[in-house]
């Protein structure tokens, strides 16, 4: 096996873009596979603007800071995003199940309640803003999501199947081995039991 290809290998095991030239994103997923309880660097812990926090407070207590991170990183690169899109209950969720199906609007998720890690706390939406004008497509999505990547944050942007760039969600180091659909099952436990996402 050529480096190239060992490269490649381990690229796709971390689930980062194959590529075979191992950048920020390679060695951050590598880092958190090896030190799943990474935290993000202090100094980001402030608060940030109103309509983000609104929604950070909706999000785990471990979230929270990624949250707040990943809005100061993209500021400190000259990318205004806000923090749109945070908890949702199962009711919430199936009501957007619902839209493009049962209700008028077009699709926007194939997740029922308790499908999606929205319904948990552990994941969020940013949109990208132009001063105070939201951007539904922007290639500073990317750019953000490769900031998200590198505090140890999961970028929809990254997904194989449906590619959801303004999404962002913290695995749980219990997590770090299991698909996605496992994942949810353990954190829809989790919850009915009252156990946190985290513990
Ligand atoms: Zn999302």
């Amino acid at each position: 096996m050529s480096l190239d290809q060992i490269i490649r290998a381990v690229q796709q095991a971390v689930g980062v873009n194959s590529d075979g030239k191992p950048g920020p994103e390679t060695w951050r997923a590598i880092y958190n596979r090896i030190c799943p309880d990474a935290q993000p660097p202090e100094q980001f812990k402030d608060r940030v603007d109103d309509r983000s926090e609104r929604v950070i407070a909706t999000l785990l207590p471990d979230v929270q800071p990624y949250a707040r991170a990943l809005v100061a990183k993209a500021a400190a690169n000259g990318i205004t995003i806000k923090v749109i899109s945070g908890l949702r209950t199962y009711d919430e969720q199936n009501d957007l199940y619902a839209q493009g199906r049962t209700k008028s609007g077009r699709i926007v998720t194939n997740a029922r309640g308790g499908y999606s890690n929205h319904n948990f706390g552990i994941a969020f939406d940013i949109g990208v803003f132009e001063g105070s004008r939201y951007l539904d497509e922007s290639p500073r999505y990317k750019a953000v999501g490769a900031l998200g990547t590198d505090l140890g944050l999961e970028w929809g942007g990254n997904w194989r199947t449906i590619q959801d760039e303004p999404h962002f969600q913290l695995r749980p180091a219990w997590a770090s081995d299991l698909n996605e659909k496992d994942m949810l099952a353990e954190l829809r436990s989790r919850k009915d039991s009252g156990e946190g996402a985290y513990v």
